[in-house]
């Protein structure tokens, strides 16, 4: 902001409109004096806090109107996968999510819009105790970037890492976001897979579970064949999938036929679930704790040698188109 100079914050505005200052105030600042670890947050240049032991993990996503949600997407909704695309970004590397801040670009300030965004926002950083420390709000194309700051004490999970015979897992189930974008486009918002798509849920703690056991790990953004391919290159190696072991839900099996299901597992993106992969030495103890934990995994396949992405139907190699999203694609 560079229009404005204030001397108290927060600054209240003398007109009735809404402005950069009001939307901050009214529906971004949040009291965190629980949070003693945030030394300053909002209404300063900068937001200052105490990392404590361990290393700091960030990332950052940027949400583009009609690219990553189709324009008629609720504000709830925009709200909550802003963050809960970047809490999937920390969940693959196994740390614990604190911080975020926001940059908001708004084509016009909506009080309702606002307030429904700030809902679904909030709503999951609850959830995973993130407070909001600073940002940037400004007029233009609709546009939300989150950027997560967390912590991790120990070895982070990483793409790489992981060796032929590793086994492939992949938490929760797959396809169901993709098949959710189209129940979108029907307009049927209520439908369990456009929820799927609205509010994907990020395995955070399962991530954070992982540390002992994974040999490999990255959440499922682009569709399970392209980022199980990022994995399995990052780690020297191909992979083979066994079709039939897919984790497909109910409700998509429901919905599609079997080649269809399988097509949305695995080009679909969006679904934020877990990819990662378990060495034979570490299987016997894997094994263990998913026993006694509830955390929904299954295993897909194995890392195998050379660089292709192999599917197989029990037996079977079969081919099956498949391609992970790339928004410079078409440009080549
Ligand atoms: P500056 O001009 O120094 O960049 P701004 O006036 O843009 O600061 O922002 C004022 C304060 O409000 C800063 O602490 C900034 O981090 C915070 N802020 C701005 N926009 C947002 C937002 N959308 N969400 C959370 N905090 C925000
Ligand atoms: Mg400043």
């Amino acid at each position: 902001m560079s229009t404005a100079c204030s001397t108290n914050w927060p600054p209240r505005g003398a007109s009735s409109m809404l402005g950069e200052f009001d939307i901050i105030r009214r529906f971004f600042t949040r009291d965190v004096g629980a949070r003693h670890d945030i030394l300053v947050g909002i209404g300063d240049d900068a937001a200052v806090v105490e990392p404590g032991a361990g290393v700091l993990v960030a990332a950052v996503d940027a949400l583009v109107d009609g690219v990553h949600f189709p324009v008629s997407t609720p504000a709830r909704a925009i709200g909550h996968r802003a963050l809960a695309v970047n809490l999937s970004d920390l969940a693959a590397m196994g740390a614990t999510p604190r911080w975020a801040t926001l940059a908001l670009s708004l084509p016009h300030a909506d009080a309702n819009w606002l307030a429904d965004f700030a809902a679904g926002f909030f709503e999951l950083a609850d959830v995973h105790d993130v407070a909001l420390i600073g940002g940037d709000t400004v007029r233009g194309p609709l546009q939300v970037t989150v950027q997560i700051l967390g912590v991790l004490d120990g070895q982070p999970l990483r793409r790489g890492g992981a060796g032929v015979g590793h086994a492939v897992y992949v938490s929760g189930s797959v396809g169901d976001a993709a098949a959710g974008l189209r129940m979108l486009s029907r307009d049927n918002l209520a439908h369990p897979l456009a929820q799927r798509f609205l509010y994907p849920q990020p395995r955070v703690e399962l991530g954070q579970q992982l540390r002992p056991f994974a040999s490999a790990c990255i959440d499922i953004s682009d569709g399970l064949a392209c980022d199980l391919q990022r994995l399995a290159a990052a780690c020297g190696c191909g992979a083979r999938i066994q079709l039939e072991q897919l984790p497909l839900s109910a409700a998509l099996r429901a919905e599609f036929g079997v080649d269809e299901q399988h097509y949305l597992a695995l080009n679909g993106g969006d679904d934020y679930e877990l990819c990662f992969t378990v060495a034979p030495d570490k299987q016997q103890a894997f094994n263990a704790w998913c026993k006694q934990s509830a955390q929904p995994v299954t295993c897909i396949g194995s890392l195998v040698e050379g660089a292709a992405l192999v599917l197989m139907d029990h037996a079977e190699i079969v081919a099956r188109p498949w391609s992970g999203f790339d928004h410079f694609a078409e440009d080549e």
